[in-house]
């Protein structure tokens, strides 16, 4: 079961997911997903560290501490809470499977998946995309340093050069201002989200602790002692 910072919420209110490797969690993951709750007016946004990502090599740290990274991430903030079942799976870690047991535990709810720009970018390669707009709408947030301005899409340009991602784009897309009408239906829409642009990465982050550099300002001060005691990501 998910644990929750959140106050009960009536079903049909949106309940936004949020899954990445978080390997460390940054500041970059809490203000996208900052920025969707604000915007779409999200009760709840539902955290879920994966376990084995099939997309990409494996994390370099234990799942164990990624989740209790997350966790410490986001204790103080009432609407966001953690799930730990991909991190307690032993199968592989896909997000159209977590899609479908969600889909299971909250009927009818509106589930919004949220998308850093580059994550998009990559989405028709992702196992099932197809189902995946079936179970969940989409709400894509800026990342800069990739060919992918969710600004630019929000205001009708700035279309991605993959065929199948401008076509799912067109005809699921929502008119800016219309994102309140992801309340009126389980799944099915993309939606726009232009943010502040923070250029921070995981991979970066990994770099410098590697070289025992400061990381500071770049992730939560939790998060930062929990490394620390625990003597994650240091020189090789
Ligand atoms: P790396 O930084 O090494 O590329 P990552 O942080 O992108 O790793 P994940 O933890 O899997 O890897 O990312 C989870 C989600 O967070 C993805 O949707 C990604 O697009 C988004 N994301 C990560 N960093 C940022 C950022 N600085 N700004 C906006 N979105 C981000």
């Amino acid at each position: 079961m998910p644990t929750s910072n959140a106050a009960p919420v009536a079903p049909f209110q949106p309940l936004g997911i949020f899954g990445g490797t978080f390997d460390p969690v940054h500041l970059g993951h809490l203000r996208l997903a900052e920025e969707a709750r604000e915007q779409l007016g999200l009760p709840e946004v539902r955290w879920i560290p994966a376990g084995q990502p099939p997309h990409r090599t494996g994390p370099r740290v234990a799942s164990r501490h990624r989740l209790a990274m997350v966790r410490a991430a986001t204790a103080d903030n009432p609407a966001f809470s953690v799930d730990s079942a991909e991190v307690e799976s032993d199968a592989p870690s896909y997000t159209v499977t977590t899609l479908e047991r969600l889909r299971g535990l909250e009927g009818a709810r509106p589930l919004v998946l949220l998308l850093g720009a580059d994550a998009f970018l990559g989405f028709t390669r992702w196992h099932r995309w197809r189902d995946i707009v079936e179970l969940a709408h989409l709400a894509v947030l800026t990342r800069p340093g990739f060919q992918f301005d969710p600004a630019k899409v929000a205001a009708g340009e700035g279309m991605p050069a993959d065929a199948e991602l401008a076509e799912l784009i067109e005809g699921r897309r929502l008119a800016p201002g219309g994102s309140a009408s992801l309340r009126e239906g389980p799944a099915g829409s993309l939606v726009f989200l232009p943010m502040a642009p923070l250029a921070i990465s995981a991979t970066d982050i990994r770099a410098r602790l590697g070289e025992a550099r400061s990381v500071r300002y770049l992730l939560p001060s939790s998060v930062i002692d929990y490394i620390a005691a625990n003597r994650l990501y240091r020189p090789e």
